[in-house]
């Protein structure tokens, strides 16, 4: 998880500053926001909220990025504006993108999850503490325009590690009802194959040096290991 701390480094206004709270004990919810924006940062975020809407400082307490980084943009005691109403309970995160037009990106879900984790750990909350802004009674916005519970089975799987002859691959897997789930694409690649999807047969095809090798789908991301791949996975 690559966290960069820029909260001394975004727009902040001249005079107004966001009132302090005590840490840990009054915070409840974690907030998932998405920035509505193709693109963007802390950075370009912090002045819309400064000098557009007028705030103390950027809404938000962490922003991730579309490649997976993640940026550190205010304290945690800081009630900062992100949701009206529960700002001093909540903490913001923002997740750039639109996704009433766009997919959440792979690397940002897997920097969500880590972060998300973390701060659940800390501050000793469930994962019903995760919240869109959406889910708020009064909040008339499509934000983050994800769905929630896919979102918070997602963060709440356990991750599994892979390995290939004692060498961690840069690839992750997950535990669902027992089973355990890789994406077929990086595991593909990581082996050398080439991999193609056929869309109409609903079929993966892994492809090296004329072998062709094809697996069943089994949803639309996951497959289940299959045996001949396993024997050569060990999980730590
Ligand atoms: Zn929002």
């Amino acid at each position: 998880m690559e966290i960069i701390d820029v909260r001394k480094q975004l727009a902040r206004h001249p005079s107004k500053e966001y009132s302090k709270r005590t840490l840990e004990s009054s915070i409840k919810y974690l907030v998932i926001h998405h920035s509505a924006t193709l693109g963007g940062d802390a950075f370009s975020f912090a002045r819309y909220h400064v000098n557009s809407l007028d705030w103390p400082g950027i809404g938000y307490h962490y922003v991730i990025l579309e490649d997976g980084t993640i940026q550190w943009t205010n304290d945690l005691n800081v009630t900062s504006y992100h949701v009206k109403g529960y700002n001093s309970q909540s903490i913001g995160i923002c997740l750039v993108g639109d996704f009433t037009i766009e997919i959440l990106r792979t690397e940002q879900k897997a920097a969500a999850r880590e972060l998300i984790r973390n701060l659940l750990d800390r501050l000793e909350l469930g994962i019903d503490a995760v919240k869109g802004h959406n889910e708020f009674v009064g909040s008339a916005t499509a934000c983050p325009a994800l769905d929630m519970e896919t979102l918070r089975q997602f963060l709440n799987m356990e991750q599994v590690e892979v390995y290939l002859n004692n060498k961690k691959l840069n690839i992750s897997a997950e535990l669902k009802n027992g089973a355990t789930y890789v994406a077929i694409r990086p595991l593909g690649e990581v082996l050398g194959f080439e991999v193609e999807w056929d869309s109409e047969r609903n079929r993966v095809y892994l492809i090296k040096d004329d072998i062709l090798e094809q697996v069943q789908q089994e949803s639309n991301y996951y497959l289940s290991i299959i045996n001949n791949i396993k024997k050569i996975i060990s999980e730590v």
